[in-house]
């Protein structure tokens, strides 16, 4: 007998290879550093990191210490890489880090004494990169402080800064004057640390043109299928595939109330579908006004989300008991879930949980 279906992510590794190649032609010779912190954006460091490595991919970005040593760990001996850590050197880390060959991203002066003392202390160069804001205001140096820090002769005394980087506050929107404003800080930062290579790009910045990439780009969410405008991008292929099969069908009359309370008032004739997939499994809940699934053929708008289940406004379509929804993938486009429910991609993406059962599609390697 058939395994009784369920809500299922999957993850397709050819369409993360493909983004990954869209990303490099886009980047032009930059070198492409994917971003696989919060476990790969929600769909898996370990089995992301080893197809990235496969497609070419030397260099990659994770947020947490924890973070580094499971990717170091998943990627073995077997396939050299450096993995930066986004938070850098925080207090009492440097030996951890060094265990693991994770390379700091240090973003304050605090930090940079500290790295400076682990790398005296054991009496070898320790790499290190600078993260400088050039106003985005989050993380990093203040650009009187890189100053400092390019002029002084002893704060960087056992450090070998190989990278300099800055991350963009509004490069989703290409027209925004933020974006020129934190070029011509970079390029200062770039001119303070001229032997270092240079990063300023994410995902959007990729796509601002020659200007933005320097040497080094650090995409995440493009690499997932999401657009670098926050809006879809037929260039990117759907990664995450979230399905779940039909539950029950039911016919709706003018007047009648679905779920739970009384907002939810039905105008017309219609069939409702139920299928078994809810916000416990990661669809957000907020996107029940306004988002919609894919299903027969067409996009169907969702009427309410629930923990375990979900309802759909079938219309007059043709469906049955068993047949699976697609709630994100290629048809029900990420972008467009996160809008419906007033956030992002990147927060769909890493709020889908280990409920739905995972199957990953295309090789590891
Ligand atoms: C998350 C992050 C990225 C990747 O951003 P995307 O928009 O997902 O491409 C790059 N750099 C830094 C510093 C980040 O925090």
């Amino acid at each position: 007998m058939a395994e009784p279906a369920t809500a299922r992510l999957s993850v397709d590794l050819d369409a993360l290879a493909h983004n990954y190649a869209v990303l490099g032609r886009e980047a032009q010779g930059a070198e492409v550093a994917p971003m696989l912190k919060s476990d790969g954006y929600g769909l898996g460091a370990a089995p992301v990191g080893k197809r990235l490595w496969a497609e070419g991919a030397r260099t990659f970005f994770v947020a947490r210490l924890a973070e580094g040593e499971a990717l170091r760990a998943a990627l073995g001996p077997t396939r050299p890489c450096q993995i930066n850590v986004l938070d850098g050197m925080t207090p009492g880390s440097a030996p951890r880090l060094a265990a693991a060959g994770l390379t700091p991203v240090l973003t304050s002066l605090a930090q940079i004494a500290e790295a400076s003392a682990f790398a005296t202390q054991a009496g070898r160069p320790l790499e290190a990169i600078l993260h400088v804001d050039t106003g985005m205001n989050r993380q990093g140096l203040t650009l009187e402080e890189a100053r400092a820090v390019a002029q002084s002769t002893d704060r960087l005394r056992g450090l070998e800064i190989g990278l300099v980087m800055s991350h963009m506050g509004s490069a989703s929107e290409p027209q925004n004057p933020r974006n020129a404003k934190q070029l011509e800080g970079f390029l200062e930062v770039h001119a303070l640390f001229p032997r270092a290579r240079a990063s300023l790009s994410a995902s959007a910045g990729v796509f601002l043109g020659p200007d933005y990439r320097f040497d080094l780009v650090r995409p995440g969410v493009s690499l997932y299928g999401g657009g670098p405008e926050g809006t879809p991008d037929p260039r990117l292929k759907a990664v995450a595939t979230l399905t779940a099969p039909i539950l029950d069908l039911r016919h709706l009359k003018p007047g009648d109330v679905v779920g739970y309370g009384e907002s939810v008032r039905i105008d017309h004739a219609t069939r409702a579908a139920v299928a078994g997939v809810g916000y416990s499994d990661g669809v957000i809940r907020a996107a029940r006004s306004g988002g919609y699934v894919w299903l027969a053929g067409a996009r169907r708008p969702l009427l309410a989300i629930n923990m375990d289940i979900l309802i759909l406004d079938l219309g007059d379509a043709d469906a049955q008991i068993d047949e699976m929804v697609e709630i994100i993938g290629p048809n029900a486009l990420v972008d467009d879930l996160a809008t419906a429910g007033g956030t992002v991609a990147y927060e769909v993406l890493v709020r889908l949980s280990r409920r739905a059962e995972r199957v990953y599609v295309g090789e590891v390697q």
